[in-house]
């Protein structure tokens, strides 16, 4: 028998269920009709259910005692949580072997179904679709050449992780969190991007720019990167002008939900009254999740997804930036050689970074991060601007020059350096220790693969050459072109 109150019924958390119902309702598939189906009343308590499942499973990520708690007396775990769900019948959410098992027999239970389906409409948030269906063909082309290449340089899970979004604003310089493992080597906060009328004139023109170069693709932004956004004490109206520029409330990632708890809710509820269902907090210690379970009830935290960085939870953090300086230092003290296999970046834009304080952007993506590139991605290109004109012809040039959708005659042609180069009598094979890439089954492959590996030709002397030898134009060039989008030629800005 439950000991906490049930929801009222027409407020779920900081919205009204009339607004939640209608912010599923465009993720309702056919599978989760019981969204639609159920009455306000069960629906109310059903979505009660399910933010409870969820913040048990909050709590059993990051804190390794409550698991041991959950092992060895459930039912007193739950209740020093103040949770109310029944850990029995959650199982197979805490155990995946057990959700396997129960999945290929078709028998799981309904409330795990249920927080599996909420879990899948609230992850289908930031729309990939709209990247892709960008207009700007140049912009997607080299996208999808930028993300071939990244599945060749990280692990699949990685690469299969990371959103290769469009854009990103820093709305401050610099981050007041300073956190230890900062992946992209955020320095102190320094300076504040206001919401003076200057500059939030420049930034509705920055915004309907990009919407004229990227069109939907643009709406897929967010507002943060070597920032924390809520340092900005006028980041929630930057994100107000965003959503009426561009049509999507960006999606916030914070580590200080609990700085401000009254801003931190507000904006929540403005983020899902404006259609936006995922924010993210970082949660830096178990004593900030604590703190953070005690100011929001699980229906208010129903739409943030929460990521454990604190120690316990164990999670992996990727070795770029500040962590990768920190797993250098321990490689040094161990006599040891960094780990490879670590994951090297969780960079995750491809496209234009931009500083709004210091008016500065960037064409960036993401590759793991080395000695030349230390926090996990790569600039092909960058400038200041002071107006918008000049930010256009930044753009305009950086499209040109970097995005073409093809090879152009007078490109020279060679492998990415990081690939190890095969010979086959019929083609060849080109490789790192995640990927093999193979061209085969032509001995015309072959000698191309060795025209690319030596790297001093341009492509309209590789397809004069292989003219001399029969091979006709645009058959070498479908081929470099092939391989072009694959992403195996090397595209890195010149040193
Ligand atoms: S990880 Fe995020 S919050 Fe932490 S220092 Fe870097 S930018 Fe700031």
């Amino acid at each position: 028998m439950s000991t906490i109150a049930p929801p009222h019924i027409q407020q779920l958390g900081l919205v009204s269920l009339a607004q939640i119902r209608q912010l599923l309702s465009s993720q309702i598939a056919a599978e989760t009709h019981w969204i639609k189906d159920l009455s306000d009343q069960e629906f109310a308590q059903e979505f009660h259910r399910i933010t409870h499942a969820q913040r048990f499973m909050q709590r059993w990520e990051a804190d390794p005692q409550f698991r041991e708690q959950v092992i060895n007396n459930p039912q007193q775990a739950v209740a020093r949580y103040h949770l109310d769900v029944d850990p029995e019948e959650i199982k197979p959410l805490w155990e995946p072997q057990l959700l396997e098992q129960l999945q290929t027999a078709g028998k799981l239970p309904l409330l795990v179904e249920r927080c599996r389906d909420f879990a899948q409409a609230f992850e289908q948030c930031n729309d990939s679709n709209l990247i892709a269906a960008s207009h700007n063909r140049h912009y997607t082309a080299w996208r999808s050449r930028q993300m071939n290449r990244l599945s060749s340089q990280v692990p699949q899970w990685l690469s299969e992780d990371i959103g290769h979004f469009p854009v990103s604003f820093e709305l401050s310089q610099g981050c007041s969190i300073g956190c230890w493992f900062c992946s992209v080597s955020a320095p102190t906060l320094e300076d504040i991007f206001f919401y003076t009328p200057e500059n939030a004139q420049l930034w509705r023109k920055v915004l309907e720019l990009l919407q004229e170069k990227l069109g939907t693709a643009a709406g897929e932004g967010f507002c943060y990167w070597a920032t924390d956004p809520l340092d900005n004490p006028d980041y929630e109206k930057f994100l107000c002008d965003y959503h009426e520029i561009l049509g999507v409330f960006p999606q916030t990632t914070t580590a200080q939900p609990l700085k401000n708890i009254n801003r931190t809710k507000s904006l929540l509820k403005l983020a899902l009254e404006k259609g936006n269902r995922l924010n993210r907090f970082s949660i830096l210690s178990l004593k900030i999740l604590d703190k953070l379970h005690e100011a929001f009830t699980p229906e208010e935290l129903a739409f943030v997804g929460l990521v454990t960085q604190n120690q316990e939870a164990g999670i992996e953090k990727a070795s770029a930036g500040r962590m990768r300086e920190y797993n250098q230092r321990q490689a040094t003290k161990k006599e040891q050689v960094v780990d490879e296999s670590l994951p090297g970046t969780n960079a995750c834009v491809s496209g234009f970074l931009f500083n709004m304080v210091d008016r500065s952007v960037k064409l960036v993506s993401p590759c793991p991060a080395s000695d030349r590139f230390p926090n996990g991605y790569q600039v092909h290109d960058q400038t200041t601007f002071t107006t918008v004109d000049e930010l256009r012809t930044f753009l305009d040039k950086a499209i040109e020059t970097y995005m073409p959708l093809s090879l152009r005659p007078g490109d020279r042609v060679r492998f990415r350096s990081d690939l190890k180069y095969e010979e086959f009598e019929d083609g060849f094979h080109v490789s790192t220790r995640f990927l093999t890439l193979k061209f085969r089954n032509d001995p015309y492959l072959k000698q191309l693969g060795k025209v690319i590996l030596k790297g001093d030709k341009t492509v309209s002397q590789i397809t004069s050459l292989f003219n001399i030898c029969g091979t006709s134009t645009p058959t070498t060039l479908k081929a470099l072109n092939l391989m072009f989008a694959q992403g195996i030629l090397a595209e890195q800005p010149e040193e």
